[in-house]
């Protein structure tokens, strides 16, 4: 069902200071920043190797975001697994019975469609499905 780690997604107060860090300091390259209105985020993607390091910084105080730093700070925030169908990935951890938060899936960064499985059924991990078409 998963591929591969597709991206860790990274909590951040501010992107361009983070980018400072990451781009700059550790030499990562960014493929371009961009704005999720449904989920009031502004991210960047840096890849390396087959994965990415995605930064989220909040758009709007009641952003995910926004609520995740509030409670816990700075930090990672999500590991995204690959899949090839989301749908289909979506309805198995449904009949196994797995807690999701997100039992359709909606639009991510670059027009991926992802979904989330709630932390307590992953060990408070916040578990993101993402389908890319490319
Ligand atoms: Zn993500």
């Amino acid at each position: 069902m998963l591929n591969k780690i597709d991206h860790l997604g990274v909590a951040v107060k501010n992107l361009e200071a983070s980018l400072e860090f990451y781009a700059e300091s550790l030499g990562l390259g960014c493929t371009g920043e961009e704005i999720v209105p449904e989920q009031k985020v502004k991210v960047a993607f840096l890849p390396i190797g087959e994965t990415s390091i995605e930064l989220l910084e909040a758009t709007d105080p009641d952003s995910p975001i926004a609520k995740f730093i509030e409670a816990k700070g700075e930090g990672v925030h999500h590991v995204a697994f690959r899949v090839d169908n989301l749908e289909e990935a979506l309805a198995e951890l449904k009949a196994k019975g797995v807690r999701l938060i997100d039992e359709k899936p909606r639009v991510g960064a670059h027009g991926a469609r992802i979904a989330f499985i709630h932390p307590k059924a992953s060990n408070g991990v916040l578990v993101e499905l993402c389908e890319r078409s490319e």
